[in-house]
């Protein structure tokens, strides 16, 4: 029995010379014929209902995992869902449009695959599925696959590498990571979301020592990740020094540098702002203090980014996403400083009207430009009526800094 871990396949790759079968009620390939999509001894397609369907349609749009899908390889070359059937019929009678159904789009409107906008469409297509391939003997894959449904209830990716990967190292490690009750396990969940006992702690310190010690260029899409090359290469040792001091130190360092914690630090990557950072200097005390002042400020919009903004010496606003003027007071600043120009002769950019060039006397249309804080929000401008101004969008890119 072989396991061997797929993460090169995209939703468009599967969707290739899909057909669904309507007299059958089921889908029949698809890798371009090399996948058998309904075995015999699968179950029916039972998403159909305009509910389930749309649903895994819905999660691609939004960037939702799909989930580990498996496939038994029966032959080199050809493989048979053993358990996905249901996700996979669904995306792809939407995506090939072979029996489809429509999903709300951005606008609000119903779609068919071939009328959502570009970037949707491709959203859908280019998402990446985790897909476990066995091959073995009929008996070995039934029990593999009584081995993989606790009860049900799916293995989390990391389950599934440990029994993968399992032998002396995975065994030391669960000792540490994985165990609810270690008083530690509190500590940590300020930084690492999920849950210890279905290895999601353990999968965190995998990640994070995988990405700074395993190069990236031994990570290819086609191939296994970081963390299968990690716990393929540490399997037999019993030895997790490595592992343990590693994220102990990202916590360690988060713990000296951030000494007021908050519910929003849970899960972020802390592995890679401890690469990243760690060798900067930081007052704690100002930290503190910053971090309290951005998370009472209304025009940020992403909270999560605060920490890294402040890492990085507040010098990128784009991670805390800071909020745009709302529609109204950029038409009554247009209106203003349109009526102003129209008086002087002048264009309403205020950015066009001081130059030489062509623009200087063109008036733009609303559509044409774009609101602008006065004073850049990281210098202390509000995002407030008095502290807007409308330029063409061309000096609006220009300006960039909000
Ligand atoms: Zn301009």
């Amino acid at each position: 029995m072989k396991t061997t871990l797929h993460t090169e396949w995209t939703v468009a790759d599967l969707c290739k010379g899909f057909v669904f079968d309507a007299n059958e009620g089921k889908g029949l390939f698809g890798l371009s014929g090399a996948l058998t999509i309904q075995p015999e001894y699968q179950r029916h397609y039972i998403y159909g209902d305009g509910r389930r369907d749309v649903a895994v349609v819905e999660s691609l749009l939004k960037g939702y995992p799909l989930g580990l899908l498996y496939f038994v390889q029966t032959e080199p070359g050809r493989y048979e869902v053993l358990d996905g059937q249901q996700r996979i019929t669904s995306f792809a009678r939407f995506v090939a449009e072979s029996n489809p159904f429509s999903v709300v789009g951005s606008d609000g409107k119903p779609h068919h695959f071939s009328s959502l906008p570009a970037d949707q469409k491709a959203r859908i297509a280019e998402t990446r599925l985790t897909v476990y391939v066995c091959e073995g003997t009929e008996t070995e894959i039934k029990e593999w696959f009584q081995t993989i449904n606790i009860a049900g209830v799916k293995l989390t990716p990391q389950e599934m590498r440990n029994a993968v990967y399992s032998g002396p190292f995975v065994t030391a490690a669960k000792a540490v990571f994985s165990d609810a009750n270690q008083p530690v396990q509190q500590i940590w969940a300020t930084y690492v979301k999920g849950d210890p006992r279905r290895q999601e702690v353990l999968e965190r310190a995998l990640e994070w020592v995988s990405d700074a010690r395993i190069p990236a260029s031994a990570a290819t899409a086609a191939g296994p990740g970081k963390i299968d090359i990690y716990m393929s290469a540490h399997r037999a040792s019993a030895d997790i020094g490595e592992l343990r001091t590693y994220f102990e130190s990202v916590i360690g360092w988060a713990e000296t540098v951030f000494t007021e914690t908050d519910p929003l630090m849970r899960g972020l990557p802390w592995g890679r702002y401890y690469e990243k950072y760690h060798a900067n200097p930081y007052d704690p005390e100002t930290v503190a203090r910053r971090i309290r002042e951005l998370l009472a400020d209304d025009s940020v919009k992403n909270p999560r980014g605060i920490w890294e903004y402040v890492l990085g010496g507040e010098a990128d606003t784009r991670l805390l996403e800071i909020r745009v003027f709302d529609r109204k007071t950029a038409l009554a600043a247009y209106r203003a400083q349109t009526d102003d120009a129209k008086a002087r002769g002048v264009s309403n950019c205020p950015l066009c009207a001081t130059g030489h060039a062509a623009n200087a006397k063109r008036i733009y249309g609303f559509e044409e430009m774009q609101a602008d804080h006065v004073a850049a929000w990281s210098k202390g401008g509000a995002t407030a009526t008095s502290n807007c101004q409308m330029l063409c969008k061309t000096h609006n890119a220009a300006k960039g800094n909000r």
